[in-house]
């Protein structure tokens, strides 16, 4: 699954697809961009 910056895509850890970086997102949470590398897609872990 996929999940892309300004989506809500649900509580869960997400990885960056450009440079691995993980984020953590809660229910209702909006997906930031990458910390590290400004990336906006990322796959669920
Ligand atoms: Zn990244």
């Amino acid at each position: 699954m996929t999940a892309k910056t300004g989506q809500e895509p649900g509580k869960g850890t997400y990885k960056c697809t450009n440079c691995g970086t993980e984020v953590n997102l809660g229910n209702g949470d909006t997906m930031p961009p990458c910390p590290k590398c400004s990336n906006t897609t990322f796959d669920k872990c």
